[in-house]
């Protein structure tokens, strides 16, 4: 075993040790993987001073010569993917191929695609002569951006948020999430290489009561961006409050698959095991409800748990493991007792937990693993088909009418993402425009544009994340009116 990483935090561009640390874990073994800076108030504090004096400078360059800075970092995080991919995966119990696929390619195009579309934005002028006047907009950087971030995707959604905000030449105080630090500290070696200005990117490591709380509640930071989970939103925003910080909550999802009779099974399966359990169903898009119109029902679900069980868990660097660890023993036993909940209540667990077994090497025997878990005969009133469980279980239950399943996917708090399967057109537009959901995919699942909105309705969130969304959210717009 290799002794574990000391991270340390980033602020006005030089690494300073913080006084207390916390352990942070291997979820493929339960071994502590590195040692994470316990900061708090004092380490916000700092940081604030570098990025307020860093602010000046870096607001006053032209995007153009931002959008160098981030390309170079995009460069450079290509360039290190592979160590990348493999930190990634031992912070977050993901596979290796996952992070190498996903996760670093998704953060080297963030910066890509931020440092494009900030040299595209135009404003508007209004030359109506009222009063012998031209009026115009602006946009100025907010200032100071607190950018806090989950441990489910942790170098994407961070860089999906540092991005737009140094683009749009904010200075930036990020908090990754203390469960998964280690890509974000090596990140910051990046920014040092790739000329970022000390102070532009201050990164402070620790928990969210501690540091987070501390940064939240910090009045020269303006504007908080948030990834997470419902209930640290509502923290944030009551913190935020007496500021009137502008927000923007990308919350959880509680997502349902719509699959009509007339789907095209041989697409809808895979994509839907896909959307169930990719990262181990840990990701905020990931399908927790599949409703199946009945007359097709019998035939999917036989279909779909044989899949599931050919879903294959492993250690993060089988190539051929569809599915690594869970992120923590917490999480391990919260959905655990998710499954627990659903056999009391009658409903049957037709594949995975309790029902399969998994045999995996001895030094992985301590780690966080679950199988593909699939739920039945469970009533949309069970807390397993209301609330957001995070992890590889799903639940199929059938459904009669167009109208009825509407109603009944529109029926819990959350409304981030939602899948429709069918060919009939009309249906689709119908069913998408009706559902209760920021994204509606219909017959795929998780294909991103960047351009456009991105985020949830209801209790899935406030505010959009996207080119022109983050570009608006990062910037103040100003009226000006020329009397001539
Ligand atoms: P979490 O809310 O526990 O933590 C998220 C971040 O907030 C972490 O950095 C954490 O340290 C910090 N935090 C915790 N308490 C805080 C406080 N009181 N003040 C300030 N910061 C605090 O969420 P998580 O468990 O890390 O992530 C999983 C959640 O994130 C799920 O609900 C998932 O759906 C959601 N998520 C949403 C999206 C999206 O884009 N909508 C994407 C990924 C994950």
């Amino acid at each position: 075993m290799d002794a574990p990483l000391v991270l340390e935090n980033f602020i006005g561009g030089t690494f300073s040790p913080c006084k207390s640390y916390i352990d942070s874990y291997d979820p493929s073994t339960g071994e502590v993987y590195c040692h994470v800076p316990n900061s708090g108030k004092e380490e916000v504090e700092a940081a604030v001073e570098a990025a307020r004096q860093a602010f000046p400078d870096w607001a006053a360059r032209s995007p153009q010569e931002r959008a160098q800075v981030l390309n170079k970092v995009a460069d450079l995080l290509e360039q290190s993917l592979e160590e990348l991919a493999q930190a990634e995966s031992k912070d977050q119990g993901k596979t290796v191929t996952l992070a190498r696929a996903m996760d670093i390619p998704r953060s080297v195009q963030n910066f890509r695609f931020f440092a494009s579309s900030i040299l595209h934005h135009t404003s508007e002028c209004t030359d109506m002569d009222h009063a012998g006047c031209m009026h115009y907009t602006v946009r100025t950087p907010v200032g100071i951006a607190g950018l806090i971030s989950p441990w489910n995707l942790p170098l994407y959604l961070l860089t999906w948020k540092l991005a737009p905000a140094l683009a749009a030449g904010n200075t930036v105080i990020a908090k990754p999430s203390e469960l998964t630090s280690v890509t974000a500290w090596m990140l910051c070696k990046l920014l040092n290489k790739a000329g970022v200005p000390p102070g532009v990117v201050n990164i402070v490591f620790g928990t969210g009561p501690r540091v987070g709380e501390a940064l939240v509640s910090h009045p020269e930071v303006p504007v908080i961006s948030f990834t997470g989970s419902q209930p640290t939103a509502e923290r944030i925003t009551q913190l935020s409050a007496p500021h009137c910080k502008k927000l923007s909550l990308e919350l959880g999802g509680k997502n349902p698959a719509v699959i009509f009779e007339d789907a095209n099974l041989e697409q809808c399966i895979p994509e839907t095991i896909r959307s169930s359990f990719v990262n181990q169903g840990e990701v905020c898009l990931c399908t927790s409800r599949i409703f199946v119109q009945r007359s097709i029902y019998n035939e999917f679900l036989k279909r779909f748990v044989e899949a599931a069980r050919r879903w294959k868990v492993g250690v993060p660097s089988d190539p051929s493991a569809k599915m690594g660890a869970l992120i923590s023993k917490a999480h391990l036993e919260k959905v655990r007792s998710y499954i627990n909940k659903a056999r009391a209540e009658g409903a049957q667990i037709l594949c995975g937990e309790g029902v399969d077994t998994l045999s995996l090497p001895l030094r992985n025997q301590s780690g966080y693993f679950m199988l593909p878990t699939v739920i039945t005969g469970i009533k949309d009133e069970s807390c397993c088909m209301k609330e957001e469980i995070f992890g590889p279980v799903t639940c199929v239950v059938p459904f009669e009418s167009e109208e009825e399943v509407i109603q009944r996917a529109n029926s819990v708090k959350y409304g981030l993402a939602a899948t429709v399967w069918s060919r009939d057109v009309g249906r689709i537009h119908r069913v998408a425009k009706r559902l209760q959901a920021g994204l509606v995919w219909t017959n795929c699942w998780l294909i991103r544009e960047l351009n456009l909105p991105f985020g949830g309705m209801k209790s899935s969130g406030v505010g959009r994340e996207g080119a022109k969304d983050s570009y608006e959210f990062f910037t103040e717009i100003k009226t000006i009116t020329v009397k001539h």
